[in-house]
């Protein structure tokens, strides 16, 4: 059977991935994300209403266009997770393909979120929902299975597409983590036997995030020993706290919940991802919040909120907010320029659970963002946070563990390829042979007729 793997977004760049596999007549499509960079340093665009030409110009979505060059049917679209590198095309492209949209629960969600909030084209794709450890018939001669693996947002998996010419696992994106907060250990044992099934492991695409630094990982426990260790060293503080982290990474949410509640403080999820992603997740019971949260998204409410955190005292509360990088609109950039009815004195805390994702527009916003808060007073807690992606040793164990036939590296630009290259060759891959390093738009054959 001939296999084909077309690398259409996210091999340039972090954000806008896409893949497709072509075996024989079937092909499967792995993400289809946005790359948000490309979007925000634009002012006031509404991708809600724009045609996806235009989005692919600007480099915002994948090119899909190097699609018409595989002879084969699309058979499903399977976005791994749930952040918008990796689903936030979907309501741009899907609807040019005649397949079912196929993901866990949580990120299907998501998706319809997303398809329903799409204003220039009608997505009528099937959604179909598909745990992890389920299979899926791909024509009459391939299978596709879904692996739990652990990543910074619940319910994340690598599908992995059985062929009878060996596997395909897309390996994006996970760490390693064996005592994550919510959800199941990443489930390594599967990937050794899929290694030791017939003919193995014929490619691995990884993401290569991370590859450059030294040792592993470390586990969500230990962003959450480490949160309680600040929360718990502040807990006398009689003024104002108030936390910020990603919205998407509901394990940290609910352990800044948790430990609000500990150190006598009530929280509250204030602005519009922090309502959306927590909701999402409270409805589907990845979470069990307490009752009394309070998750308000809409300017009117977070202001009335905040109104009520002033009258019966700081002290009583812990908002948890959006704006960990420094987005100009975010919650957080927003109090620090006293735009929001919330006061900040000397000595209050704000607690960044979260890294700056290194790029010069998050990094010179961030720098704003603290400067902002600091003239008010306020005493910074930084990157109270793990990865969610996998370092050098956790790469070294999957290659290890798969023992791929061919290597694919991918989610990231040249430079960050490179660490992962040395790696792979040290471990007995040669590049062009069967370490394939390319760019957006190329087909790569690893299997002819
Ligand atoms: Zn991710």
């Amino acid at each position: 059977m001939e296999i084909e793997i077309a690398t259409i977004g996210g091999y340039e760049e972090v954000g806008r991935q896409m893949t497709a596999v072509r075996a024989g007549d079937d092909v499967v499509v792995f993400d289809m994300g946005l790359n948000l960079s490309k979007v925000l340093i634009h002012d006031n665009v509404e991708t809600e209403r724009m045609h996806s030409l235009d989005l692919i110009d600007m480099g915002a979505i994948p090119d899909d266009r190097v699609m018409s060059d595989l002879e084969g049917d699309v058979k499903a679209i399977v976005p791994t997770h749930g952040h918008l590198d990796h689903i936030g095309a979907i309501s741009k492209l899907a609807h040019r393909y005649d397949a079912p949209i196929v993901a866990s629960p949580f990120t299907i969600e998501l998706v319809k979120q997303q398809i329903k909030g799409e204003e220039k084209f009608g997505v009528e794709n099937d959604l179909q929902k598909m745990s992890a450890g389920e299979t899926m018939q791909i024509g009459e001669r391939n299978e596709l299975e879904f692996v739990n693996v652990t990543h910074s947002i619940i319910d994340a998996i690598n599908p992995v597409l059985h062929t009878p010419e060996g596997s395909i696992v897309y390996g994006l994106d996970k760490r390693m983590d064996h005592t994550p907060v919510i959800g199941d250990p990443i489930d390594m044992k599967r990937f050794r036997e899929i290694a030791r099934e017939d003919n193995g492991v014929l490619c691995y695409i990884e993401d290569c995030t991370n590859a450059g630094r030294k040792g592993r990982t470390p586990s969500e426990s230990v962003a959450r020993r480490h949160l309680k260790d600040v929360m718990y060293s502040i807990e006398d503080y009689d003024g104002g706290i108030v936390a910020t982290t990603f919205s998407s990474h509901i394990a940290r949410v609910s352990s800044l919940v948790e430990f609000a509640d500990d150190i006598g403080r009530q929280p509250v999820l204030l602005g519009r991802s922090m309502e959306k992603y927590s909701g999402t997740a409270e409805r589907l019971d990845f979470v069990d919040f307490p009752d009394d949260l309070g998750m308000y998204g809409h300017r009117k409410s977070v202001d009335r909120t905040f109104k009520r955190i002033m009258n019966e005292g700081k002290e009583n509360f812990l908002p948890i907010v959006t704006g960990h990088q420094g987005e100009p609109r975010a919650m957080l950039t927003r109090m620090g320029r006293g735009e929001t009815p919330y006061e900040l004195e000397d000595g209050d805390k704000v607690l960044f659970s979260a890294r700056v994702i290194p790029e010069p527009t998050n990094e010179g916003q961030r720098y704003q963002s603290e400067k902002l808060l600091g003239m008010q007073g306020a005493r910074i807690y930084d990157d109270i946070h793990v990865s969610g992606h996998l370092r050098e040793e956790g790469h070294y164990e999957m290659i290890d563990t798969l023992q791929p036939q061919h290597i694919i590296p991918a989610h990231q630009d040249m430079k960050g390829f490179a660490p992962y290259v040395d790696l792979a060759e040290n471990m007995g891959y040669n590049l062009g042979r069967d370490l394939h390093v390319t760019r957006n738009g190329n087909l790569i054959t690893l299997v002819e007729e």
